[in-house]
């Protein structure tokens, strides 16, 4: 039996493993999908480790996505280098890797500080192809569209290089000023401060929330949603609940598109990265929206017992 993994700090929330078993099952592999709590500092040898117990591929999340890059005897590729992120770790020795890089030579191979060639560990990022992907399936044109990306983190760094590669016009617009204008500087956008929302929100074709804010019940709005026009696509890649944003975008007539899309598609990319086979994208789906429905219930009964 193979086994897969995600690893990250916390960890005990994630839906990778419920979306991975159920793709994993139904493609009739042998194998498990398992979450670790992996630190920044246990993160080399934990890699090593997988490496070594032949691990079919791996998953990363926060904070270790960013960390990742850091470990000489990871081979990045050329977009997780753009992202500065990689969420997905294939193994060239997993023998479900049908993908070798035939075009690098035996010395080049050898030439990868302390991993022996038995054990390439490769680095991606498929976050950027999982929100490219939720939008087209929401029917949304990307190809000339003026997107808002309020955000400068990992998620919104894979996202704003993915789009930016599909011919959208960036403006990014975070809390920290000085990431915004980073980031678009490496997109050739427009970086803006988050008092800067009232005014941009109403000329995006697409917004996107690539922050944080909306996880939690409590969370304050990012700007007035009375602002959001019929015509707009937005995109919470928020996952764990309906957003107020999201809430607004349906209240405006907007097309509102919730984060579980970019969460499976991302997922899907990675299962495709490690075994070759094509992702029941339908049942990952399926299986995560479950998932969220049973916690939510399963919170709602803790809330109704506490105001008893
Ligand atoms: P990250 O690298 O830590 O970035 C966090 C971003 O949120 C930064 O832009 C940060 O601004 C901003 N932020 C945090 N708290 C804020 C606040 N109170 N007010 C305004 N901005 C705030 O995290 P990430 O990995 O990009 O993830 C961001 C969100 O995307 C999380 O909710 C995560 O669950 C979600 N996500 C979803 C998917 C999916 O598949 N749907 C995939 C990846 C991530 P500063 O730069 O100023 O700190």
């Amino acid at each position: 039996m193979k086994i897969f993994g995600i690893f990250g700090d916390p960890i005990e929330h994630s839906l990778s493993p419920v979306m991975q078993n159920e793709a994993l099952r139904a493609l009739g592999i042998d194998a498990g999908f398992y979450a670790f709590r992996v630190t920044k500092v246990d993160l080399k040898d934990a890699i090593r480790g997988a490496a070594a117990m032949g691990f079919g591929g791996l998953n990363l999340t926060i904070p270790l996505k960013e960390k990742a890059l850091e470990l000489e005897f990871l081979r990045a590729d050329e977009l997780a280098l753009a992202i500065g992120a990689v969420n997905t770790i294939s193994f060239d020795n997993s023998g479900l890797v049908g993908e070798k890089d035939e075009t690098k030579g035996e010395e080049e191979v050898e030439d990868i500080g302390d991993c022996d060639q038995e054990s390439l560990v490769r680095g991606h990022n498929t976050d950027g192809w999982g929100a490219l992907l939720a939008l087209q399936d929401a029917g949304v044109r990307i190809d000339e569209s003026r997107v808002l990306l309020i955000g400068a983190g990992g998620a919104a760094r894979a996202i704003a290089y993915t789009l930016e590669k599909e011919g959208a016009e960036i403006s990014i617009a975070n809390r920290s000023l000085k990431r915004a204008h980073e980031l678009a500087t490496s997109v050739g956008g427009m970086g803006f401060c988050l008092c800067d929302l009232e005014k941009l929100v109403g000329q995006a074709d697409i917004i996107i929330n690539a922050t944080s804010v909306g996880m939690r019940a409590g969370d304050a709005r990012l700007f007035d949603g009375r602002l959001l026009k019929r015509r707009q696509a937005v995109f919470d890649i928020v996952y764990n609940r309906d957003t107020k944003l999201l809430q607004d975008a349906r209240a405006a007539g907007s097309v509102a598109i919730d984060g579980v899309m970019m969460l499976v598609y991302q997922g899907a990319k990675a299962l495709e990265i490690w075994t070759g086979a094509k992702a029941p994208v339908d049942l990952m789906e399926r299986a995560v929206r479950e998932a969220l429905a049973e916690r939510e219930a399963k919170l709602g009964l803790k809330s109704d017992k506490a105001s008893r």
